[in-house]
């Protein structure tokens, strides 16, 4: 890209970051060389969003809340970029987020900037392409980043630790393993919101705000901020408003602990081993040597002559040798 397109993507332009997207997305070694050295060029315009992770069961209301959320934001004044990991689309070649006419209003606005998920990733995945996206669109000018995923394979842990705030959007009635939620992903929860607190549901979505607050309160909470339980309801845009308020008042009291750096910064630092790890491992799997060794090792392995440990061992060898 030249100088006058990253000026633009820098001033907002949609077409210098779709672009730039695009060479992120790419498959192609060129285009990443030149994407990375774009990403370099833009990280000091970076980082100046609120970042958003939302994940739910599908069927729970995450683009009917994401396009009621995203209007709200955007009568607020800001800019709003909603992206997508759905690690499904390159296994099952059809992706649960991106098969609808979704959040369609939203991406009638001059203000929204709708991607959907990058269909396949190479290194560090679908997410590390989300991750990059994420900084362009920080470049570009968007002021809240919602990162949408669904519950399959890592997604939500991916998702979880590349944003500052994380919010599981759930169904009334039912406990978590009765609505289809993962184990483990209440627990990497900022906030709960139960949708659907319309009609002859809003009873019980109460109820269910109950249970989890008391279920909250169980949790020993090591960090400045207790998650919250919410009720909202997308469709009847209610209390979309105070979703966004908590969010803000995570915010300032993130600021005030000094949490909302620190947090960036070890996500990132997690991020860099994450990909030495991706990038040791195809290493050692296209290294020469290597591969010339490991079918007799794996023989000598499984049947008895060779320890699991000294085979290791002699591949490693073989690799830094
Ligand atoms: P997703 O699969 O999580 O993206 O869910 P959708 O946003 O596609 O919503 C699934 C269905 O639930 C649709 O028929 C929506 O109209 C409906 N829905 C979404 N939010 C609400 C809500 O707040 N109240 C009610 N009653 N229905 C909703």
């Amino acid at each position: 890209m030249s100088n006058i397109e990253l000026d633009k993507l820098l001033q907002g332009n949609r077409r210098a970051l779709a672009k730039a997207i695009t060479l992120v997305e790419s498959k192609l070694d060129r285009h990443r060389e030149q994407a990375q050295d774009i990403l370099e060029q833009l990280l000091p315009h970076s980082g100046n969003s609120v970042r958003i992770g939302i994940t739910g069961v599908p069927g729970v209301g995450k683009s009917t809340f994401i396009e009621a959320f995203g209007l709200y934001l955007i009568a607020q004044g800001k800019r709003v970029a909603v992206l997508a990991v759905d690690p499904s689309s390159p296994v099952a070649g059809g992706s649960i987020l991106g098969d609808k006419t979704r959040m369609e209003e939203l991406s009638r606005q001059e203000n929204a900037f709708i991607r959907p998920s990058p269909s396949e990733g190479a290194l560090g995945g679908v997410a590390q392409k989300t991750r990059e996206t994420m900084l362009l669109c920080e470049a570009a000018g968007y002021d809240v980043i919602l990162v949408e995923t669904v519950g399959v394979g890592q997604s939500e842990y991916q998702v979880a630790g590349m944003v500052d705030f994380f919010m599981v959007l759930m169904l009334p009635g039912g406990g978590d393993e009765l609505q289809g939620i993962k184990k483990g992903i209440v627990e990497l929860a900022d906030a709960l919101v139960i949708n659907k607190a319309d009609g002859e549901s809003e009873v019980l979505a109460g109820k269910t705000r109950q249970h989890y607050n008391n279920a909250m309160n169980l949790l020993r909470h090591t960090s400045f901020w207790t998650p919250r339980v919410m009720t909202c309801s997308a469709l009847q845009n209610n209390n979309i408003d105070s979703v966004w308020g908590m969010i803000v008042d995570y915010y300032f009291q993130a600021l005030e602990n000094d949490a909302f750096a620190t947090k960036r910064a070890r996500q990132n630092r997690q991020w860099m081993h994450q990909l030495v790890d991706e990038m040791l491992h195809i290493g050692l799997a296209r290294h020469p040597r290597v591969r010339e060794i490991l079918p007799a090792l794996e023989r000598d392995v499984a049947e008895g002559r060779a320890t699991a440990y000294g085979a290791a061992r002699r591949i490693m060898d073989a690799f830094q040798g």
